[in-house]
């Protein structure tokens, strides 16, 4: 199977999961993001981040705050020779019952579109069930990063991958 474009997630995925992040000295990227990151641009051209931030949508920060964290995201990649094509995040409270909220599918057709390819040859990888949820509602491969030791052997995922970071992912999608 060739992939055309992995969807990434961002908290818990790329960088280190902060409740409501909106301050860039609190962005830390966890291991291996940007070796994963290099290895998954490898094997699929376009890599772009989807991330729910709903800490806009609930009054906990500003559409500019969560700009700043992306933005200092992508210097630290960048200093370790590595990026991403896009970042696009759903700012809606979940009450808001928005089509663009994950597990919903709509940040990954709108990537669909803007690339011009199928969701069916996508990968996507997330820290939560949910992110498995919206690979399955796009009918994408699903990635799981389980990078906490104590959810790691605790709960079943559904999944199509289990990982323990973005290399680990990058080698596995590779072998299958
Ligand atoms: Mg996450
Ligand atoms: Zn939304």
């Amino acid at each position: 199977m060739k992939f055309l474009a992995t969807i990434l997630d961002r908290d818990g995925t790329i960088i280190r999961h902060v409740p409501y992040l909106a301050d860039p000295i609190q962005v830390e990227l966890l291991d291996n993001a940007c070796l994963g990151i290099s290895a998954l641009r490898k094997l699929t051209p376009i890599v772009v981040v989807c991330s729910n931030q709903s800490a806009i949508g609930r009054g906990y920060c500003s559409r500019d705050d969560v700009l700043s964290v992306n933005f200092r995201m992508n210097e630290l990649l960048e200093k370790n020779s590595s990026y991403v094509d896009e970042i696009i995040f759903c700012p809606h409270a979940p009450e808001e019952n928005c089509e663009c909220r994950k597990p919903r599918p709509g940040m990954g057709v709108q990537v669909a579109k803007h690339f011009g390819i199928p969701t069916e040859q996508m990968v996507v990888i997330g820290d939560m069930e949910s992110d498995v949820e919206f690979a399955r509602s796009l009918g994408a491969l699903s990635v799981i990063i389980r990078n906490d030791p104590g959810t790691m052997e605790s709960s079943e995922s559904k999944a199509d991958i289990v990982a323990t970071d973005l290399l680990d992912a990058a080698i596995k999608i590779e072998h299958l």
